[in-house]
């Protein structure tokens, strides 16, 4: 698994989960603009973050 990166900002995202061989379940948190992206059945949903703000 690569380093995940926050699709808005480009920065490395911070894992919010336990370190594991595999992550699961968890979420991936960006500092930057403070987005949570959900990780589902070990898929980073990078497209789905909660932080609405515009829609294109
Ligand atoms: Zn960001």
């Amino acid at each position: 698994m690569g380093i995940l990166a926050c699709p808005v900002c480009v920065i490395q995202l911070t894992m919010d989960e336990e370190r594991g061989a595999e992550i699961i379940e968890g979420s991936l948190y960006c500092e930057k603009c403070s987005c949570n992206y959900p990780i589902t059945g070990t898929i980073p949903n990078l497209l789905s973050s909660e932080v609405q703000e515009s829609s294109v």
